[in-house]
Order: C-alpha cells, then sequence, then structure tokens
C-alpha cells in the first residue's frame, strides 16, 4: 500500500484539504474554515465541493456567520486559544474581495483573534490569484498562501481535468512570490503519478518549483478514487495510471528538494527553515481544532465531530441552530489514538517519542518488533526516538502495521 492511500483516508476524515520539526506546538488550537466552491470540479476530485452558482457564495458566507456564531456561544473558550486559521477548500480565492472581506469581519467581531495568531493560511487556485483578493485577505492577516499547481505540464492538467493551463499557474505564482517582500509565505502544492506522467517529468516539475522563491513545497500521489470520472476513465482503460513509478517519482522528488535546501519535515511537506506549515503541525501532533462549513471536521476532547457533508442538508443544519443530536461523532478510543500516535508520528521527521508513547499510552514497543525494520533500513532508532528513512518512507503503512501491538483493548 502506498504511502498516500492510507493518509488519504484519514485526510478525508478529517476534510483538511485538504499536514513538529523546528517548531513544538501542543496546547493550541486551530479554526480550519471550508470554502466549499469550485470553479469546475476535478476529474480526480473527491472532496467535498461542487461547482455552484455564484449566487450561493453570499448565503454561503452568512451560513458559516451563523455556524460560528452558535458554536462559538457554546464553547466560548476555544476561541481564546485560537492560534491558526486555515482557509481551505474547495478553492477560497474564488470568493469575491468582498464577500471575503464580509466573512473574515463578521469572524472577527465574533471574537476570532486574527491579530494574534500565529499562521493564517489561504489556499488558492492559479485561476482565482486576483491580486485584489490576495491583498484583501492580507488586509485581515492571511500571512501565508497555498497554491494549488499539480502540475506544470499542460497535457497532464488536462488529463486530471485540472481548470487552469500552466501559463495561468505561472503567472499565479508570480504573484504570490511578489508578496514576499511584505512578509507572505508561499507554498506549493504538486501532484504525482498522473496518468502517463514519467519521472523525470514530475522532477523537473519539482526542480523548477524549488528555484522559484516558494519556501514550501507539498506533494502526493494521486489517489484514483473509483467513483471520480478519472476513476472511470481508468476503468474504461482510457488512461492508465503510472503505479510502478510511485517510489521513484517519490524519491526523485525528495532528492531534487533536499538538494535544494528544502528538509522533509513530514512525508509529502517540504520547507526551508521556518516556512513550516504550523496549522497542519497541530494536525499531525494530535491538537485541537474546529471547522466550519459542510463536512468540515472538528477535534476536541478525544473527539471527532463534524455537521453534515453535503451543502443542502448542512444549510438546514444550520438554519435549526447546528443541533448536536445531527453531528457525525467519533469517539477516539486507545486503540485509535494510539494508531494515530504511532502514525502520525512517524509521518514527521522528529518520528515517534516511544517513551512518551510508553507514558501516556502505557504501551511499549519491543525490541525485537523493531529490529526487522531497522535491518531494512526503513527506521532507525537514536535512544528513545523512532524514526523512517530510506525506503521506510515509501513503506510508511508496512512500518506501522509491524509498529502497532496487536491486544490493545479498544
Ligand atoms: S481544485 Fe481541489 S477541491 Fe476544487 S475540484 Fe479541484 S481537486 Fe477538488
Amino acid at each position: 500500500m502506498h504511502i498516500d492511500n492510507i493518509y488519504t483516508a484519514v485526510v478525508k476524515r478529517l476534510n483538511f484539504a485538504s499536514i513538529k520539526y523546528l517548531i513544538l506546538i501542543k496546547s493550541m488550537n486551530g479554526l480550519y474554515i471550508h470554502i466549499p466552491f469550485c470553479g469546475k470540479v476535478c476529474d480526480y476530485c473527491d472532496f467535498s465541493v461542487l461547482a455552484a452558482p455564484s449566487r450561493l457564495y453570499e448565503e454561503y458566507v452568512t451560513l458559516v456567520l451563523e455556524e460560528a456564531k452558535i458554536r462559538f456561544t457554546m464553547d466560548p473558550s476555544f476561541l481564546g486559544r485560537i492560534q491558526t486559521v486555515y482557509l481551505g477548500g474547495g478553492t477560497p480565492s474564488i470568493l469575491p474581495a468582498l464577500l471575503m472581506k464580509k466573512m473574515l469581519s463578521g469572524l472577527s467581531e465574533l471574537g476570532v483573534p486574527f491579530s494574534q495568531i500565529q499562521e493564517f493560511t489561504m489556499e488558492v487556485n492559479p485561476e482565482s490569484a486576483m491580486v485584489e483578493r490576495l491583498e484583501n485577505a492580507m488586509d485581515f492577516g492571511v500571512d501565508r498562501f497555498s497554491l494549488g499547481l499539480q502540475s506544470l505540464d499542460d497535457s497532464l492538467l488536462q488529463k486530471i481535468g485540472r481548470s487552469h493551463t500552466v501559463k495561468v499557474g505561472m503567472e499565479a505564482l508570480e504573484k504570490l512570490i511578489l508578496l514576499s517582500s511584505q512578509g507572505i509565505r508561499v507554498s506549493a502544492d504538486l501532484m504525482f503519478q498522473l496518468p502517463n506522467q514519467t519521472v523525470e517529468n514530475f522532477v523537473s516539475d519539482v526542480r523548477f518549483l524549488a528555484s522559484s522563491g516558494v519556501g514550501h513545497i507539498s506533494f502526493y500521489g494521486l489517489n484514483v478514487a473509483p467513483h471520480t470520472v478519472l476513476g472511470t476513465h481508468v476503468r474504461k482503460g482510457l488512461l492508465e495510471i503510472p503505479e510502478d513509478l510511485y517510489r521513484d517519482m517519490y524519491n526523485g522528488g525528495v532528492e531534487a528538494l533536499e538538494r535544494a535546501g528544502f528538509h522533509r519535515y513530514e512525508v509529502s511537506n517540504f520547507a526551508k527553515p521556518r516556512e513550516e506549515s504550523i496549522h497542519n503541525q497541530n494536525y499531525w501532533n494530535l491538537g485541537e481544532y474546529w471547522g466550519l462549513g459542510p463536512g468540515a471536521h472538528s477535534f476536541q476532547n478525544n473527539m471527532r465531530f463534524a455537521g453534515p457533508q453535503t451543502y443542502a442538508v448542512w444549510r438546514n443544519w444550520v438554519r435549526e441552530g447546528c443541533p448536536h443530536k445531527a453531528l457525525d461523532l467519533d469517539p477516539i478510543g486507545k486503540k485509535e489514538r494510539i494508531f494515530e500516535k504511532v502514525w502520525l508520528s512517524l509521518r514527521q521527521e522528529s518520528g515517534l517519542d516511544l517513551d512518551a508513547l510508553a507514558k501516556e499510552e502505557t504501551v511499549s514497543i519491543a525490541s525485537k518488533t523493531l529490529l526487522p525494520l531497522i535491518e531494512k533500513k526503513w527506521i532507525e532508532k537514536e535512544a528513545n526516538q523512532v524514526r523512517l528513512v530510506g525506503d521506510g518512507w515509501v513503506m510508511m503503512d508496512s512500518v506501522v502495521e509491524a509498529l502497532i501491538p496487536h491486544n490493545i483493548p479498544t
């Protein structure tokens, strides 16, 4: 199983469009605001989004503010602990500047401490990266933009049904990089294992992006969900996913980034010093967060919960006062918590702290379990810390499976 299969499964559950190295983040809260609209739904998209008419945008902003008001009133203490905000989607940059202003002013009036938080990220898609929208977001404290480029090859963008071209992607990248002089941090996303993509094609994209001026790059292997348009094309044999090239593409991308001065602080995330995403590190460190919007997940007091995922159902739920009984509740038992601690720690460069795991969960991982993985050169152990090395990053699912004790009570 590839590293991203297991990742995608949990990411889908958490709905973070949309993930501790130098910065230790504990006991902080994150706020995720979902914007569920895209100009066109990409052929591979498996997220909670819709290509909705722009007349819905205003209604959506009103509803998100209503949801925030109800939930902040239920637990006002959450507001005071917010340290990161993430505007994800969907496509947050699709909202016209005036509506974004209305939403962020409204959240500010409800008590979101925009001026005191550590990081405020907004996802941007190339076709809606208008300067007015970016500057308007910056007025509200957005200090980090994450650009969805996915590929620098027009034929590949077309095959996965993206609506932008490489030219539009490059123009957006240029606009964002110009904002770096105003203290803005810029991240960009790429995908690999695209239909008929070659290793050279992907590594060349990575090299170009690494030299472009961005401080953070994420890359993910394409996950083809069977019910998507792309899934149908693959099933009919119209497109072929180069699954056998996964390892070479991933390792080629890592090598190119490390040569360019980026360090892998998480399996799919690479940063220059102080460019790491604080918000995503909070997810990986099992910090608490709230999500607003259809299907956006929250995690608090060992409980994951989410409102309805379908837009129309979510709209009714908000209009009815966000009744607790309609929440999708998922309490995290001991077994699941241990799995997440092992898996989320190993995803990160800092690795798994065996002493902390033993202390917090009364679970120990025996040396005889570690030894075969050390011999395969998939992990290394230094004092109480276990880290992935070499092909261990590609074999992460197998490593996690080998490390999780099988006799944990649920
Ligand atoms: S831009 Fe992202 S969220 Fe929007 S349709 Fe494409 S894959 Fe889905």
